[in-house]
C-alpha cells in the first residue's frame, strides 16, 4: 500500500509540511471536511438529552458507534460501570417571612422545542448528599477560599445556614467543600447576571446569555483522583476491586443549582449587614451577607447514587508502519441535556476529522502511525471514561502514544486558541499558518488573526503566538493522558460568540445555530487544524515533538513559582533548577540543530530514524514520578497538574507549588530535586538520540 502512495503522491504538488516520505496529501485531507457534514453530525448526536447513564445515552453511543462503523473504521465500545448519580427531587423554596416555592428547572421555550423535551432533568449538581434543611441563609460571593476566610474575618456565622454563592471563581466543587467545612447545613449555587446573565448580553432566547431560569448543572466531587470515584489507578469492569462509597469523601449536605431569577427571590429579601467590595452581582438590589432574622429558606435534594454503565466508543485506523505508536483525538459524548455546544461542539470535530482520515484512507493513503479517535463516555460526571480508558491501556500508553488532542467544546466562536504542553506548541502554530480563518478576510490564516489579536507587531514571526498558550492542567479529557501518564496533550478550542448555554437544558441545536452560528464555519477551521495536526503526529518521518522548547516555559513557571513564593513570604531557593534548565537548553538547541540538519540532508538511517522516534515518543515520560504528587498519588506529571483548590485551573511544577503553599523548605527542596532529575533525563535523552546520527 505504501509504494502504491508514493505513486499517486508524485503527481501532487508539494504544499507545506508535505515531503515525498508522506503519505498523506494535506490539501487532500482538507479538502473533505465540510460544514454540511458536520451539521449532520450535529443534528445525529444532538438529537436527544443524553447524560451519563441514562437511555438517552446509551442510543447515544449505538449512534456515535454506527458512525464510526459507516466510515470503516475499527470501533469498540469501552464500557465501564461507575458509580454516578441520577436527581430524583429537589425543591427551593422561601419558608418565611412569606411562603414562595422557587424553579429548580428551566421554562421550556416556545421558540425552541427541544426545550420541552421529557427526558430533560431538573437542576442538579452531580453527587450531592440528599437532604432537606431548613435554615437562615449567608451569601458567599463565588464560595471560594477567600470568600469563606472573609465571612470568618467578619464573624458572619455560617455554621447551620443555607449558604448561597454564585457561579464562577472557581469549580463548583469547592464552593461544596468549602461550605460544609464552615459548618453549613446546605448550598445553593446560582448563575448571577453579571457573569452570564443579562449584564453580558440578551438572554435567551432572543439572545444567548443566561435568562432568568437558566441553570447550570455539574459534578461537586472533588476526590483526589479523577475518574470513576471507586476504582482509582484501575480500570472500572465489572469485577474491579472497588472502594465502599460510604468511604468516598464526597459532599455531606445538600446542593442545588438555580437560576438567577430563583436567586433573585431569595437575594433580595435578605436584610444583613451590606457585602465587602467585590462581592456585589448584578442583579438590580444591594447584597447582603446574611437573611437577618426573618428569612428562612428550605431546600432539599433527593439523588440516587449507583453504580451506573456507560461506554466510551473508539475507532481505530491503524498505521501503515508503525501501528504500535497512535495519536490519539478525543472528545467527550455525554452531555448535561442535549449537549448541542458542551460537549457536541467539539464531538462533530472528532467525527469529521475521523471521516477525512477513513476516506483518504478508504482511497489507499493511510498514514505510517495509528489514530485513535475517541468519543468519552462520562465526563461530565468526573472525565470518567478517559480516565478508565487511560487506567486499562497503561502500559500500551506509556510506551506507544505520541500525544492526545481534546476537543471538548471545541468550536464555540471564530477565535482560535489552544493550552498545550511545550512540546506541541510549535505544530498547533505552524499548523495554524495552512488554514484559513473561519469569517476571516480573504487569504487570512488562522495564525494571522491569532497573532493579530495579540496586537502583534506585524511581522507574524511566531513568537507572540508562542506566548498565547494556556497550561493545561484543568479539568477535562486531557488529564488521565497528561497528568497520570505523561503523554503529550493538547486542548484546542475557538471562542467570540455572545451567549452562554453551559450544562443548562438550553444547549440545543438552536440555542447553537442562533448563537454560535448557522454556517459551522468554526467547526470547519477546527477540522482541518485538527486534521493538519493529527496528519503530522501520524505520518512525519520525524516526530514534530519540540523537545526545547521546556527551556522557555520552565523560565515561566519559574518566575511565576518566586512570584507566589514572595507573596507568601516564603523563601524560595530555586537555582538549581533554573542552572538545570540553562544546561538543558544548551543541550536540546544543539542537538535539536543537528537532528534538522541531518534529516534534510537525507543522512538519518531509517532504524536511526526509527530509534530516535521511539526516544521522543518518550521524552514526555521523563517528568512521570510513581509515587505521585504530595497527597494525590494519581497526579504523576512532575511538570503539570490540576491545581487542587480550584479545579479548573493548572499548577506548573505542582510538585515545587505544593510546598510553596505549605511554606515548607524542605520539602520544597526535594521537590526541586526531583525536577531537576527529569530535566537531566531528558537532556541524557537528546544527546541519545544526538549519538543516532554517527559522527558529525
Ligand atoms: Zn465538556
Amino acid at each position: 500500500m505504501h509504494g502504491s502512495c508514493v505513486l499517486v503522491l508524485a503527481f501532487l504538488p508539494i504544499v507545506t509540511g508535505q515531503s515525498a516520505d508522506r503519505t498523506i496529501d494535506e490539501r487532500a485531507l482538507n479538502e473533505i471536511p465540510s460544514a454540511a457534514s458536520l451539521r449532520a453530525w450535529h443534528d445525529l448526536f444532538g438529537s436527544e438529552p443524553h447524560v451519563a447513564g441514562t437511555p438517552g445515552d446509551l442510543r447515544n453511543i449505538d449512534r456515535l458507534a454506527e458512525a464510526f462503523e459507516s466510515m470503516g473504521l475499527q470501533t469498540e465500545r469501552h464500557e465501564f460501570l461507575a458509580w454516578m448519580g441520577r436527581p430524583v427531587d429537589a425543591a427551593v423554596e422561601i419558608v418565611s417571612p412569606i411562603v414562595l416555592n422557587l424553579p429548580v428547572m428551566e421554562e421550556p421555550l416556545a421558540e425552541d422545542p427541544d426545550t420541552a423535551h421529557e427526558d430533560l432533568s431538573i437542576g442538579w449538581n452531580a453527587y450531592s448528599a440528599s437532604g432537606d434543611v431548613t435554615a437562615p441563609v449567608v451569601y458567599a460571593n463565588y464560595g471560594t477560599h477567600e470568600d469563606f476566610q472573609t465571612l470568618r474575618e467578619r464573624d458572619v456565622e455560617v455554621k447551620d445556614r443555607i449558604v448561597i454563592a454564585r457561579y464562577g471563581g472557581n469549580f463548583r466543587g469547592f464552593k461544596a467543600l468549602f461550605a460544609e467545612a464552615a459548618g453549613a447545613v446546605g448550598l445553593i449555587i446560582y448563575t448571577d447576571p453579571d457573569d452570564s446573565g443579562y449584564r453580558k448580553g440578551i438572554p435567551y432566547p432572543e439572545g444567548g446569555y443566561a435568562n432568568a431560569t437558566s441553570i447550570q448543572r455539574g459534578s461537586i466531587a472533588t476526590l483526589d483522583w479523577p475518574g470513576d470515584p471507586l476504582t482509582p489507578l484501575v480500570a472500572a469492569d465489572d469485577d474491579a476491586p472497588r472502594a465502599d462509597p460510604e468511604d468516598l469523601d464526597l459532599p455531606r449536605i445538600p446542593v442545588q443549582p438555580v437560576g438567577w431569577g430563583a436567586a433573585a427571590e431569595i437575594l433580595s429579601r435578605m436584610t444583613g449587614p451590606a457585602v465587602p467590595a467585590g462581592w456585589q452581582g448584578g442583579l438590580p438590589f444591594a447584597y447582603r451577607l446574611t437573611g437577618g432574622p426573618d428569612l428562612r429558606v428550605r431546600l432539599a435534594v433527593r439523588q440516587e447514587h449507583s453504580l451506573r454503565r456507560s461506554a466510551n466508543v473508539i475507532a481505530v485506523l491503524p498505521g501503515s508502519t508503525h501501528p504500535e505508536q497512535k495519536i490519539v483525538i478525543g472528545c467527550h459524548h455525554d452531555a448535561w441535556g442535549f449537549g448541542a455546544a458542551d460537549p457536541l461542539a467539539g464531538t462533530i470535530v472528532l467525527y469529521e476529522c475521523a471521516r477525512s482520515f477513513a476516506t483518504l484512507a478508504r482511497q489507499g493513503h493511510v498514514p505510517k502511525r495509528s489514530i485513535v479517535f475517541a468519543a468519552w463516555g462520562a465526563e461530565e460526571h468526573g472525565m470518567i471514561g478517559s480516565v478508565e480508558w487511560c487506567e486499562a491501556h497503561r502500559d500500551d500508553l506509556l510506551a506507544n502514544a505520541v500525544a492526545y488532542v481534546n476537543l471538548d467544546m471545541a468550536a464555540m466562536g471564530p477565535n482560535f486558541s489552544a493550552s498545550s504542553a511545550p512540546v506541541l506548541k510549535r505544530l498547533i502554530a505552524s499548523v495554524a499558518r495552512s488554514v484559513p480563518q473561519a469569517r476571516g478576510s480573504a487569504n487570512q490564516t488562522v495564525y494571522d488573526a491569532w497573532a493579530g489579536d495579540r496586537g502583534a507587531d506585524g511581522d507574524h514571526d511566531g513568537h507572540d503566538v508562542m506566548e498565547t498558550f494556556g497550561d493545561l492542567g484543568g479539568g477535562s479529557d486531557h488529564i488521565g493522558f497528561y497528568c497520570h501518564l505523561g503523554i503529550p496533550s493538547c486542548g484546542l478550542s475557538a471562542h467570540g460568540s455572545k451567549g452562554v448555554s453551559y450544562h443548562s437544558n438550553y444547549d440545543t441545536l438552536a440555542w447553537y445555530r442562533k448563537v454560535v452560528g448557522e454556517d459551522y464555519a468554526p467547526a470547519l477551521m477546527l477540522t482541518r487544524i485538527t486534521n493538519l495536526i493529527t496528519a503530522r503526529l501520524a505520518d512525519a518521518p520525524l516526530l514534530p515533538l519540540d523537545l526545547g522548547r521546556y527551556a522557555p516555559d520552565l523560565r515561566v513557571h519559574l518566575k511565576t513559582l518566586r512570584t507566589r513564593a514572595d507573596t507568601l513570604g516564603v523563601d524560595a531557593d530555586l537555582a538549581a533548577l533554573q542552572r538545570a534548565v540553562d544546561e538543558f537548553e544548551a543541550i536540546a538547541q544543539a542537538v535539536q540543530q543537528r537532528l534538522d540538519q541531518a534529516i534534510a540532508g537525507g543522512r538519518v538511517g531509517a532504524e536511526a530514524l526509527q530509534r530516535i522516534n521511539r526516544m521522543l515518543v518518550s521524552a514526555e515520560r521523563c517528568w512521570l514520578y510513581e509515587p505521585g504528587l504530595p497527597g494525590r498519588p494519581w497526579f504523576r506529571n512532575l511538570y503539570a497538574a490540576t491545581d487542587p483548590n480550584s479545579g479548573y485551573a493548572a499548577w506548573m511544577l505542582p510538585g515545587l507549588r505544593h510546598f510553596i503553599e505549605q511554606r515548607d523548605p524542605a520539602g520544597l527542596a526535594e521537590a526541586q530535586r526531583l525536577c531537576v532529575a527529569s530535566l537531566g533525563s531528558l537532556s541524557r535523552l537528546m544527546e541519545t538520540m544526538d549519538a543516532q546520527l554517527g559522527p558529525p
